[in-house]
């Protein structure tokens, strides 16, 4: 943001090597520009004709999209109350006038470096956040997340007087898959398991790999009718269908059973729900697997 063509151009001529530059010399067009721009640092002179610089860097700073764009201020050498103005505003950095080209570059180097190493770090800690939620294989939430969220939930139905329903879900025959095909084929069905599972859940449905090839679904406002339903329906999504896996004929039939049971009395527990839905899945697996089976307390 520079108004004297002058001091733009050196600018540009400065920094052009390096860096991809616009410039703007209106400050309403800057107003309205600036957040639309995907930029990565803004050098904003205090010295514009018809209008105060620092007004336009503290509305970028009170704006959500460009809250944390670097911002380098251009001050006369005697300006000292915009200076600390500026500083209080919380502008990033400040060169005087007159410019000195090196010290352009070093200064616009060292805030690029600065919001490039932020933004790695950003990145970094949102990845661990995730790795700490959800298993890496199927991107569905794991077992610890599933551990911390479920009590609560359980909790929150039980003094609203509301509904909710745990299933497990456990691949029939799994071992089978990995002794013929191989580990990776396995975690190939896996993925194609999970991805099924999320198609018929609902968005507010916690879906999350228990362990191997045990599944759990925790599902608010659902009696124990409906979740059986949904098993049900799972069942069928798993069993209807081939899975497309790296195997010479190209796909593999595969079924699971199915345990469902609901929160139905007061000092019923995520523990003692969990193990009603487990009792259920034996009682597939006895019954000759491939099938839902639903346990009341
Ligand atoms: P059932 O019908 O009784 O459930 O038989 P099953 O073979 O599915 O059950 P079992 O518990 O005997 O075997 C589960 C297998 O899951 C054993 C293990 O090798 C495999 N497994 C566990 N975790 C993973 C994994 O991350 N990847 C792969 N590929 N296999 C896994
Ligand atoms: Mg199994
Ligand atoms: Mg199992």
């Amino acid at each position: 943001m520079e108004d004297q063509q002058s001091s733009a151009e050196r600018i540009v001529e400065t920094l052009k090597e390096f860096h991809t530059i616009d410039v703007i010399s209106d400050p309403q067009d800057a107003v309205i520009k600036i957040p639309e721009m995907d930029c990565e640092l803004l050098i904003v002179s205090l010295s514009l004709d018809n209008f105060d610089g620092l007004r336009l860097c503290s509305h970028l700073r009170s704006i959500e999209r460009t809250r944390d764009l670097s911002i380098l201020v251009l001050v006369e050498a005697d300006d000292n109350t915009r200076l600390l103005r500026g500083l209080d505003i919380g502008v990033n950095d400040y060169l005087m006038r007159p410019l000195d080209r090196n010290e352009l570059l070093v200064r616009v180097r060292s805030q690029l470096k600065r919001r490039r190493y932020t933004e790695q770090l950003r990145d970094s800690v949102e990845q661990s956040m995730e790795l700490a939620i959800t298993d890496s294989l199927t991107g569905l939430y794991n077992r610890r997340y599933m551990e911390g969220h479920i009590a609560p939930l359980v909790e929150k139905a039980a003094n609203r007087g509301k509904e909710i329903s745990l299933i497990i879900l456990d691949i029939d025959h799994f071992k089978a898959v990995n002794d013929t095909y191989g580990h990776d084929v396995g975690d190939e069905v896996l993925k194609e398991f999970s991805k099924r599972i999320l198609q018929n859940i609902r968005g507010i449905d916690l879906a999350c790999r228990f362990g191997g090839e045990e599944f759990v679904l925790v599902m608010p406002d659902t009696d124990l009718s409906f979740a059986f339903m949904i098993g049900e329906r799972i069942r069928q999504c798993i069993a209807s269908s081939v899975f497309n896996v790296s195997v010479d004929n190209g796909s593999l039939e595969l079924t699971c059973s199915v345990g469902v049971a609901c929160l139905e009395q007061l000092d019923d527990t995520p523990g003692s729900i969990l193990k009603r839905a487990d009792q259920a899945l034996y009682r597939a697996k006895n019954d000759g697997r491939n099938r839902v089976v639903a346990e009341a307390a």
